[in-house]
């Protein structure tokens, strides 16, 4: 496919902010993969590869994984036959070696980022989203307790899978220490993308269907000219 043809969105967030529940519906509006590196590094430790093994001790520290590492798995996912048309990337790039990276990849393929969305959303927020959020073991998505619960309770409505509660959302200090480095080095690779004209600011406080047609109308815009 011809690199300007590709779709190259990335979906900016605090952890909770609604990154991966959006990605997932826009998978299936757009016909690009979501690619989450939280969750690639969640199915590296649930086979025990040795990306796996490496990676586990910064994901229960609720620290970054070196950036090579990060970028050499995203390479490779990209990289992949469902790619080809674009992707949406959720939880990448978190800093801005990440975000030199990923241009230059995409810069190999005759590709660019053609979108940055940022979902805000408050601390007191993001703390209730967290401490309530469920995953399913088998297929990644994501359910609430309260705002968005499985029609069965701890079942997967997508694919029957088991539902659980991810280490790190258990621990409050990892959820602080996941907060602040967001802070610190994420926020600087937003305004990196906002200087290039790439942002758009969406209110994430909204229910996850507003948040939702924020997205789309936002994507959809762009595109218009
Ligand atoms: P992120 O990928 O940014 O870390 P998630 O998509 O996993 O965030 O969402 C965090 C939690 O908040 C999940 O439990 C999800 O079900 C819930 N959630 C997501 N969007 C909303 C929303 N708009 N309103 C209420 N809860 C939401
Ligand atoms: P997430 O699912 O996005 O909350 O990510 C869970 C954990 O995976 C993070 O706390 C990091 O340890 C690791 N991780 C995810 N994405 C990245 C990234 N882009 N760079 C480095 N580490 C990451």
């Amino acid at each position: 496919m011809k690199g300007e043809a590709r779709r190259y969105i990335i979906l900016f967030g605090a952890q909770g902010s609604g990154k991966g529940t959006q990605a997932r519906l826009l998978q299936d509006r757009f016909g690009i993969p979501q690619v989450a590196t939280g969750d690639l590094f969640r199915d590296n430790l649930k086979e025990q590869t040795d990306l796996g093994r490496m990676a586990k001790a910064y994901m229960e520290r609720g620290e970054l994984v070196p950036d090579e590492v990060t970028n050499a798995m995203v390479q490779e996912r990209l990289s992949r036959p469902d790619a080809q048309a674009g992707a949406i990337l959720d939880g990448y790039p978190r800093n801005l070696n990440q975000a030199r990276a990923l241009d230059e990849m995409l810069a190999g393929w005759g590709a660019q980022v053609t979108q940055a969305i940022y979902i805000e959303v408050s601390e007191a927020e993001l703390l209730r989203r967290l401490t309530g959020r469920r995953v399913c073991r088998e297929c990644q998505a994501t359910y609430h307790v309260v705002f968005n619960p499985p029609q069965q309770e701890a079942v997967c409505d997508r694919c029957g899978g088991p539902l659980y509660q991810r280490d790190d959302d258990k621990d409050e200090a990892a959820i602080r220490r996941r907060l602040e480095i967001y802070m610190q080095e994420t926020l600087p690779v937003i305004d990196y993308y906002r200087q290039r004209g790439l942002l758009s600011t969406i209110d994430g406080e909204a229910s996850i269907e507003e948040v939702n047609r924020a997205i789309v109308a936002a994507i959809v815009d762009r595109r218009t000219p």
